[in-house]
């Protein structure tokens, strides 16, 4: 007869406030030792119980008898720190997942106000192979747990505290805008991303306003839906590409499962359920969806219909595949196609497409270094 190892306890940050009470009652102590743990791990976002010093000993030891509490390692790390930065972080079962931290840029899912916004992961790999993307290269390999997509802000944060030029005791957090656009597909492991995004979001957690948390999509219909459906307002991003079946088959296969047709009608119930505006991201992609005399119209429609903003993208290279991004010139011209007929739009044309290359990316060329190194 063969024993099954015993399953490590869960991670204390997959619990809510009220989980957390129930298991310090069953431990027989008191509620109020629930507040100062989450203020250990949310508001001063230590990685140790060692840390949370205004805990009686006993109590950490049944802590950390109860729960894990293992943060991200952070492998690497790309970018001038008042610029956009990549973070490489390894899990606990060795796979790698990245971040990317973005300063203040009011033209991108943020406003003036904003201090930092960061891009994170929900998944290692992704299942939904866009044709032109990074991530789904190796395909998927799993599902991020809760508390592996909330530990991407509170890592972030730990090491920008960790700086020589730190603050002693910073007034306010790094990052107050959160873009769900990382690695993975966020509506393919819904449960574990609205478990971290209530999380990251609740007064007794990170406290990051709902309306300042974007999760973008492929378009997974029913997903969008049930996000519809939630009590709190998070922002919709739809990843679009292309505003007609010709184009999204070709480049996006979620299109033959949900095509334009179904994808439209779950983003008019978001927009009248919620009463917020969605975004339209679209790439720009040279002789693919770029041309304004053949694919600007069907996106006006589209963008007029739902009454959406669209976010111009031009494509970043990925080594190995054959997409390229148009000239500039042919990417303003698409802009001021949409701005003529009123469709509010945005343009990113900003340098450093090194750093700043979408997710998945630096993952993939560290993978493939690590693999050379090991086989060498
Ligand atoms: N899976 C989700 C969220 C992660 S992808 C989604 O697809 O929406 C985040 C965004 O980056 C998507 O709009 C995606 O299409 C875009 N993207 C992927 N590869 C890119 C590349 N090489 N250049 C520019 N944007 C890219
Ligand atoms: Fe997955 Fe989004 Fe990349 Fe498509 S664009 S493969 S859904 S991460």
């Amino acid at each position: 007869m063969t024993i099954a190892a015993p399953s490590p306890p869960p991670d204390i940050r997959s619990l809510t406030e009220a989980d957390l009470e129930a298991r310090l009652r069953q431990l027989d102590e008191k509620p109020y030792r629930a507040k100062q743990v989450l203020d250990w791990l949310y508001k001063q976002r230590v990685a140790s119980w060692d840390a949370m010093t205004n805990l009686p000993k006993a109590l950490r030891e049944k802590l950390a008898a109860a729960f894990s509490l293992r943060p991200l390692e952070l492998v690497r790390r790309q970018g001038a720190r008042d610029t956009t930065q990549k973070f490489l972080w390894k899990l606990t079962d060795g796979a790698m997942i990245e971040s990317v931290l973005i300063p203040a840029n009011p033209s991108l899912y943020g406003e003036a106000s904003d201090r930092h916004t960061l891009c994170i992961s929900t998944q290692v790999g992704c299942a939904y192979g866009c044709r032109f993307c990074a991530s789904g290269l190796d395909g998927w390999k799993r599902n991020l747990k809760p508390e592996e997509i909330l530990d991407q802000v509170l890592a972030v944060e730990r090491w920008n505290d960790s700086q020589p030029d730190a603050a002693e005791t910073p007034a306010e957090r790094l990052i107050n805008n959160l873009v769900i656009m990382g690695m993975g597909e966020p509506m393919a492991n819904y449960d574990n991303l609205m478990r971290a995004l209530r999380t990251l979001n609740a007064p007794w957690g990170v406290g990051i306003g709902a309306r300042k948390i974007t999760i973008s999509t492929s378009g997974v219909v029913p997903r969008i839906k049930q996000l519809a459906d939630e009590p709190e307002q998070f922002r919709l991003a739809i990843s679009l590409h292309g505003a007609t079946d010709e184009v999204r088959d070709k480049i996006m296969p979620v299109n033959r499962k949900y095509p334009l047709k179904d994808l439209t009608e779950a983003c008019d119930y978001y927009v009248e359920k919620k009463g917020r505006m969605i975004t339209l991201e679209y790439i720009l992609l040279d002789g693919i969806n770029d041309d304004p005399a053949i694919h600007a119209e069907p996106l006006i429609e589209l963008a007029q219909r739902l009454q959406a903003k669209v976010n111009l993208i031009p494509y970043n290279k990925v080594e190995g595949l054959p997409w390229e991004r148009p000239q500039e010139e042919r990417c303003i011209r698409f802009a001021d196609t949409l701005r003529e007929k009123d469709v509010t739009t945005t343009l990113r044309l900003e340098k450093g497409h090194d750093i700043d290359a979408a997710c998945g990316q630096l993952r993939l060329k560290t993978e493939k270094e690590l693999a050379t190194n090991s086989a060498s």
